[in-house]
């Protein structure tokens, strides 16, 4: 593989042009998935034309504070063809943005700790490998072989009865991707314009011909908004409402550790998902707090318990301390899908409701959003996740299929 690393700041990082009064395409924000739309917008479909406007700074939401797990082990069939071409994507972005942003095929476990659990694992393993997904169910034993640190006696509160593993998920380097995608879409003519909130939109009747932002007015042919967890606020602002609620989500990291997880490791029930960054953090996370809000941080006790199950499950852990914890600020769907298409306002269109899942997804959302606003016609892989699901009931519903959301 031919690559060439970034230097420590990339010039892009800070060139931050003025605006320009109009272009063919506004992103609002530079998060993963707006970078990566810009990026496809580009090399796709040759629009470069293209500015993602972003209120903070490059890739400084979700996509800074995530634990970039990756996999496509999802049940249902729209979602995995979703996130298996996403995976797909992954496995060769490298190389075509030639950048080694650390993606490391590690694997995931999912781990079964009911019967109920493993009857929904051995399932999605089956569903799994009719869709092409590689997946695999393990016993104990074979569990402890791929993960050894794990502890899979019976005697523990919620034992390891099983698990699905699927050997080319993982993880990768979170602020090189983004960096990779924004070298790539700049150099290719797109404007990353940082400090620059959308605070409305210019509509001409339905149609919307602009937005107004903190830096100015900027008209543009077409806008898509891709500013997970704020999505709701800026779909009012033009009119119309989303099925999409704004939940904080926490991580924690521990200190510096020589290696000793191989793997990736998630469970349902017991509520936590451990990987080791290539630093050698511990990296854990868990589920959402359960309140609205927009704060960036959530409640002590949900990291608490979060710890309690790694130490349950990672006896070796209680050793590890605690470097620095801090939260981002996601939107969910009632079905726990995204949402990717039109909306009643003509020329706008939306990426949201990825909820605590959407880094994985990052290069696919950006390749069937782009295709979505670049033809005005959704991509089949995101035909079935557009808003009007929620109207016709033909809902994809993810929630408590595909394990823990991540
Ligand atoms: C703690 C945590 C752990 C997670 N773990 C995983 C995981 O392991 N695997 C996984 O697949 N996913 C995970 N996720 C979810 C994933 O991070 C998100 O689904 C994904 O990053 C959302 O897409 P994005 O990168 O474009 O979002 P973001 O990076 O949040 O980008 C949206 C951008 O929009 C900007 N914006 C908002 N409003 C405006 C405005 N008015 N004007 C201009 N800009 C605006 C924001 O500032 C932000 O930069 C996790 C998330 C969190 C918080």
């Amino acid at each position: 593989m031919t690559t060439q690393p970034l230097p420590e700041h990339p010039d892009f990082l800070w060139r931050n042009p003025e605006p320009r009064s109009s272009y063919d395409v506004i992103i609002v924000g530079a998060g993963g998935h707006g970078l990566a739309t810009a990026y496809y917008l580009a090399k796709n479909h040759g629009i470069t034309n293209v500015a993602v406007l972003e209120k903070g700074w490059l890739a400084g939401g979700n996509m800074a504070r995530n634990t970039t797990i990756i996999r496509s082990n999802y049940l249902l069939d729209e979602s995995a063809a979703m996130y298996e071409h996403a995976l797909g994507l992954w496995e060769r972005l490298p190389e075509e943005l030639e950048y080694d942003f650390l993606f490391s095929q590690r694997g995931v476990l999912n781990l079964a700790h009911t019967l109920q659990d493993v009857r929904e694992g051995v399932r999605r393993v089956g569903a799994n490998r009719l869709n092409g997904v590689d997946a695999q169910w393990l016993t104990p034993d074979e569990v402890a072989e791929v993960c050894p640190i794990l502890n899979v006696s019976p005697d523990t509160r919620y034992p390891v009865l099983g698990a699905t593993f699927q050997p080319r998920a993982g993880i990768a380097k979170h602020d090189h991707v983004a960096w990779a995608l924004a070298r790539r879409a700049d150099e290719l003519g797109v404007d990353l314009i940082q400090g620059c909130e959308v605070t409305g939109f210019v509509k001409d009747g339905d149609r919307v011909v602009g937005v107004e932002t903190n830096r100015g007015r900027i008209l543009a042919g077409r806008v898509g908004l891709a500013a997970a967890g704020h999505s709701s606020v800026l779909a009012e602002m033009a009119g119309f409402r989303l099925p999409v609620q704004s939940h904080p989500l926490q991580a924690l990291v521990s200190e510096l550790h020589e290696p000793v997880h191989p793997t990736v490791v998630m469970s349902n029930h017991v509520h936590v998902y451990v990987s080791q960054a290539h630093k050698g953090e511990l990296v854990m996370g868990a589920g959402v707090d359960a309140y609205n809000g927009y704060g960036q941080r959530g409640s002590f006790h949900v990291i608490e318990h979060q710890m309690a199950a790694a130490v349950e499950l990672f006896p070796v852990f209680a050793r590890a301390h605690v470097l620095r914890t801090w939260g981002g600020i996601v939107d969910v769907t009632p079905d726990a899908s995204p949402i990717i298409g039109a909306t009643p306002v003509e020329n706008l269109y939306v990426n949201c409701g990825w909820g605590t899942g959407g880094f994985k997804a990052t290069p696919a959302a950006g390749w069937t959003f782009a295709h979505t606003i670049a033809t005005g016609e959704p991509h089949p892989l995101n035909a079935p996740f557009a808003l009007e699901r929620f109207t016709t009931g033909a809902l994809i519903d993810e929630h408590g299929a595909a394990a823990v959301a991540h």
